[in-house]
């Protein structure tokens, strides 16, 4: 597959009645509250809110390095298309963690009544490009991004991090910065809850801890809708491979991820 991205947008209808069509004859009874349910429904005049999940790199990145090694823009300067990511020393992919918990992600907010699109639809392709990630985020009219990685860093590092983006070099992303910081706020208390994982202890330069901002990263300076990027453990320190390595932390770590969106979503009254 060429660096072209597939782009998979799913509307499932949520699961209260208030987003029956007004002419529905017969009206359902009213919801009763649900901690799953904590999105308002979509009507006519307010569509459900739509989150797109970017799975960092792809499964078919390192066997095509002509096509990921390719320069594309990124905010005032260029990048490569895409990086191969890192893996836990038993080879479990970063590729793999987190298209796994994307998919979790996704079907946890789509039972909240919202829109995902995804930046990739399998784990098997190449790319998407960095740029062309940004651009499916920008076509969707996303309420928030949020892009998900695990970092590899030495093996005595631990704990999780969350990035938001500083101003692009070309200033492009200026717009969405206050909204992004809100964004990855929501994201690093909510991860952290869940997961329980500590807050990485192997960062500089930090806004509070846990919690960086920077300006290098395509995808953030590319960002026309608020956005932020989780590094969600450390997949070089052992504990934590043990951790992404098993489908009952990703899990848990997609409800994390969920439980931020969701935050930040009704902060909106989406
Ligand atoms: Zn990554």
């Amino acid at each position: 597959m060429r660096c072209r991205p597939g782009l998979l947008a799913t509307t499932v209808a949520v699961l209260v009645s208030a987003c029956s069509a007004p002419t529905a004859p017969a009206p359902a009874p009213a919801p009763t509250a649900s901690a799953e349910v904590r999105v308002a429904a979509p009507s006519p005049s307010t569509p459900a809110p739509v989150v797109v999940l970017d799975p960092g790199h792809n499964g078919g990145n390192a066997a095509n390095p002509s096509v990921v090694d390719a320069l594309v823009p990124a905010g005032g300067f260029e990048k490569p298309c895409n990086t191969t990511g890192t893996s836990t020393d038993a080879g479990y992919p970063e590729h793999a963690y987190a298209f796994d918990v994307a998919l979790r992600t996704a079907h946890l907010l789509r039972a909240r009544g919202v829109t995902v699109v995804l930046t990739r639809d399998d784990d098997t392709g190449v790319g998407p490009c960095v740029d062309a990630r940004a651009a499916i985020a920008t076509a969707a009219g996303a309420a928030l991004t949020v892009s998900i990685h695990a970092d590899g860093a030495a093996a005595s590092a631990r704990g999780f991090h969350v990035v938001e983006p500083a101003l692009a070099p070309d200033g492009g992303n200026a717009a969405v910065l206050a909204a992004s910081d809100v964004a990855a706020r929501d994201l690093l208390a909510s991860f952290g809850t869940a997961t329980g994982l500590p807050r990485a202890d192997y960062l500089g330069d930090l806004v509070e801890p846990g919690l960086t901002r920077r300006s290098d990263l395509a995808g953030l300076n590319l960002a026309r809708t608020p956005s932020a990027l989780l590094e969600s453990a450390n997949m070089r320190n052992a504990e934590e491979a043990t951790l992404v390595s098993d489908p009952d932390f990703r899990a848990t770590a997609a409800r994390g991820i969920a439980d931020g969106v969701t935050a930040f979503l009704a902060r909106n009254g989406s």
